[in-house]
């Protein structure tokens, strides 16, 4: 049976950074191309990071019922399709959504099978940090944007409790760990088995480590970074 997992962060967080990897270490994973109405960034293509497309498009898109999910992020529309959907039905693969915390909320009532993983950055500085660095790399620094996504951050910071899984993307290599160790954990418990192998043991305890519950007492100081304002 297909299982979909959702990931959302707060833009710049490491969220494409830490898809992109996953996508050579896990097999029969597929990653949802969504579409949106923003343009493309630095060297995105059409196809490959989105498909972009007019609002007019995608209006007639939602009126025929065509996306799974779809929300209003930075002004733009962004959606996922239901093909991509039924498709991994088809080949029998898992789907990897990466959209944002309106759409994983949409998603959470009509997939509740669905395994949600939020992405936070290791406190509000960093995130900035990495902010500047990507739109410096693309040589597309607007001050604007920068401080729109931080505070946009802040609000989507608070919804962390409706996911199942936190991953506090700090150690580039522990996030993709973790991540790999939710995905095959998760596959276990979908096929009904339980771990029986010494790998299959510490992947089952590293994703136990990275549950909602496990993680909450120790995220205070990240979230105090971005709820004190400075003067
Ligand atoms: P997102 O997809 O969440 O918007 P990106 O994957 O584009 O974020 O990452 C934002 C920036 O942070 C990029 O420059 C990326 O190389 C960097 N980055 C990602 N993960 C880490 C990490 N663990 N430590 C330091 N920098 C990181
Ligand atoms: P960016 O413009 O930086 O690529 O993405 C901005 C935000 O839109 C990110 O939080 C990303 O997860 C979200 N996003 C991307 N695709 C979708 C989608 O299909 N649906 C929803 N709801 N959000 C999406």
């Amino acid at each position: 049976m297909t299982q979909v997992f959702i990931i959302s962060a707060p833009s710049g967080s490491g969220k494409s950074t830490l898809v992109n990897a996953i996508k050579s270490l896990v097999d029969r994973l597929e990653f949802s191309v969504s579409y949106t109405t923003r343009s493309p960034r630095g060297s995105e293509e059409d196809g490959r990071e989105y498909y972009y497309t007019s609002r007019e498009v995608f209006e007639r898109m939602i009126a025929k019922g065509e996306f799974l999910e779809h929300a209003n992020v930075f002004g733009n529309y962004y959606g996922t399709a239901k093909k991509f959907l039924d498709d991994a039905i088809v080949r029998g693969h898992d789907l990897l959504l990466d959209i944002d915390v309106q759409g994983a909320s949409q998603l959470q009532v009509s997939l509740p099978d669905a395994v949600s993983i939020f992405i936070l950055p290791p406190n509000k500085q960093e995130l900035e940090n990495r902010l500047r660095r990507r739109s410096s790399a693309e040589r597309m620094t607007d001050e604007a944007v920068i401080q729109r996504r931080l505070e946009t951050a802040t609000r989507e910071i608070e919804k962390y409790e409706e996911y199942d899984y936190i991953l506090v993307n700090d150690q580039l290599g522990d996030s993709i760990d973790s991540l790999k160790a939710i995905i095959l954990t998760e596959r276990l418990k979908a096929a009904g088995r339980y771990p029986t192998r010494a790998d299959e043991h510490m992947l089952a305890e590293l994703a136990r480590s990275r549950r909602l519950e496990n993680v909450k007492p120790s995220l205070g100081p990240i979230l105090d970074s971005f709820r004190k304002t400075t003067v």
